[in-house]
């Protein structure tokens, strides 16, 4: 714990940090030593990491890098922390994302990181000038720079699996419902999904089997089913293994360089003796205005709890409540934010929720039945995380759509509650890191896990 203090206080030209107390992590520290020592060790005893600051925590401010929250102290702990603690880790502090996960560049921060003064994008190690990708662009940064061995993320449309491809590590989104939404500063309720980022499929193996598990007394959508060892079968043979490839994911807009990285990494799956399937997922492009629809309807519900009387920040200066109201949306939100309010107050009001809402809401259903079609044909189904390597910090900052469009490969999984993986697969363009997706069907993440073990 204390060479990772240090190291990540060391570099805070990444960002990557927005709260730490090394007094807290040290006493945590002490005692996994301690329970080490009577031999009561758990099976992650004493490992450091750190959580995105989406989960709320009690022993550090969790903000969800909004101004909304900025200071803010939560009375309790997210139950995947809780359980992360139970298994013995220890928390290093506070990982910077775009605001309220609404973001694929780690720009749109509103907090000021650990060592800095105003609010700044997180910096991709690799590369200081490009993004680490969003939303737990802090996570994935820090891993890659060793600041942390491991760290938690979330990932409602590809916010653990992008920035993982990004910056070269491993991340696995789970099956939606696998692991406990208590905690979670909420975007889009069906959505969201918690899950593990580290430097390996055998890390994050290690992690899921301690954060997954039903939660029926906090979150009625975590699903009844045991936690599992999934770690099990990581070095299963691939022989056999059936992996589809969505002719959808290598179309027109795949960057040159992304697609030589995956073509090698799929020639290595033919080596190791999966055998490459052709499908089609013939809505992947939808998935981008029904996401955009659905992810914002929900969210524009989820934040207006933020009127400045239960949580955080309030204006300074209004006349009446309403003005309060007004003044402290406005003054704490920030752009993307109020984008997705008011896309999502629009999509849902009377007149337009037929035409825009629910219509996306069918879209999709028949989005998860196309992968159910797929499934009949293959075990597993490959291809990139994104369409190109991180972009520079700025490029697309002025462009929402250009954003959004750079979710394509990510959103068909979230929008089916399909459990998906990014795993390094190679470089392109700038010596930038490639992601390999990994998606499996439902509740399949020990063979993804199993799948991106035998590649690394
Ligand atoms: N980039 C997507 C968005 O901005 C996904 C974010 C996420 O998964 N939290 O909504």
């Amino acid at each position: 714990a204390r060479h990772f203090l240090d190291r990540a206080q060391a570099h805070p030209e990444l960002g990557a940090f927005l709260a730490i107390d090394e007094a807290v992590t040290l006493a945590q520290a002490q005692a996994a030593d301690a329970r080490l020592a009577t031999g009561s060790a758990a099976p992650l005893e004493g490992l450091p990491l750190a959580h995105k600051d989406i989960f709320v925590t009690k022993d550090f401010p969790s903000t969800a890098a909004s101004k909304m929250l900025a200071g803010y102290r939560s009375p309790f702990d997210a139950t995947v922390v809780q359980k992360l603690a139970e298994a013995g880790a220890v928390t290093l502090g506070k990982l910077s994302c775009d605001e309220f996960a609404m973001g694929s560049g780690n720009e749109n921060t509103a907090v000021p990181a650990v060592g800095g003064t105003t609010a700044r994008p997180v910096r991709n190690p690799w590369h200081l000038e490009h993004v680490p990708g969003g939303s737990s662009g802090g996570s994935a940064a820090a891993i890659a720079a060793g600041l942390v061995p491991a760290a938690t993320g979330t990932d409602t449309g590809g916010s653990i699996r992008q920035p993982a491809a990004f910056c070269g590590i491993t991340g696995i989104k789970p099956t939606y419902g696998r692991a406990s939404r208590y905690g979670m500063i909420a975007f889009a309720s069906s959505l969201d999904q918690a899950g593990p980022m580290a430097r390996s499929a055998e890390d994050c193996a290690l992690l899921l089997s301690a954060m997954a598990g039903p939660d029926g007394k906090h979150d009625s959508t975590s699903l009844d089913v045991p936690a599992e060892d999934f770690s099990r079968n990581l070095n299963d043979a691939l022989d056999g293994l059936r992996i589809g490839i969505p002719k959808e994911f290598f179309g027109e807009g795949l960057a040159d360089d992304v697609r030589a990285a995956i073509d090698a990494a799929l020639r290595e799956y033919e080596k190791l003796g999966a055998r490459l399937v052709p499908i089609s997922l013939p809505r992947t492009e939808l998935s981008i205005p029904v996401y955009y629809i659905i992810a914002p309807a929900e969210a524009s519900s989820n934040l207006s709890r933020f009127d400045g009387v239960k949580f955080g920040f309030r204006a300074k200066n209004y006349g009446d409540l309403n003005d309060m109201y007004v003044q402290t949306r406005s003054q704490g939100f920030g752009d993307e934010v109020k984008r997705r309010i008011m896309v999502g107050t629009y999509v849902l009001s009377h007149g337009y929720y037929d035409a825009y809402y629910l219509k996306a809401l069918k879209i999709r259903r028949l989005i998860a039945g196309d992968f159910q079609n797929a499934f009949k044909e293959c075990d597993v189904i490959a291809g990139p995380v994104a369409p190109t390597v991180a972009w520079r910090i700025g490029e697309k900052s002025q462009d929402p759509l250009a954003n959004y469009l750079a979710d394509i490969f990510t959103l068909p999984a979230s929008l089916a509650g399909l459990p998906g993986l990014s795993l390094p697969a190679g470089f392109g363009a700038g010596g930038l890191p490639v992601g390999l997706q990994l998606i499996g069907n439902y509740l399949q993440e020990a063979r993804l896990l199993n799948a991106a073990h035998r590649f690394q």
